[in-house]
């Protein structure tokens, strides 16, 4: 990106124009409070424990409020863990599930037949 005071091309991560030193849109962002606590973030997050699928789906909107500006990324790392470890236990049951079912499959196959 380029400074808004003196136009010479800065980092994209730069909080201050290291030529001028006029802060730049980072630094507006960063030091913005979030107007918006984002509560549901936290909800997902717990929820991903014990109701895997609504932690799931709840946290997938919660990361999706914590990008708007009111939320200014507030809740953003609970909402994204509440993702991952519900997409990670879900894949867990699904696997788990899977695998039941061929035992029991082979299971019914090996009973004697009469
Ligand atoms: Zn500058």
């Amino acid at each position: 990106m380029y400074c808004k005071n003196c136009g010479k091309e800065v980092n994209e991560n730069a909080v201050i124009c290291p030529n001028c030193g006029v802060p730049t849109d980072n630094y507006t962002k960063s030091a913005a409070a979030p107007e918006q606590k984002n509560t549901l973030a936290l909800v997902g997050f717990i929820l991903s424990f014990f109701v895997t699928i609504a932690g799931l789906v709840i946290s997938i909107i919660a990361y999706k409020n914590a990008k708007k500006p009111e939320y200014n990324g507030d809740g953003k790392n609970f909402a994204l863990a509440g993702i991952i470890i519900s997409a990670v236990s879900l894949g867990l049951s699904l696997i788990l599930g899977i695998i039941y079912s061929v035992i029991w499959i082979n299971f019914i196959y090996m009973l004697p037949m009469y």
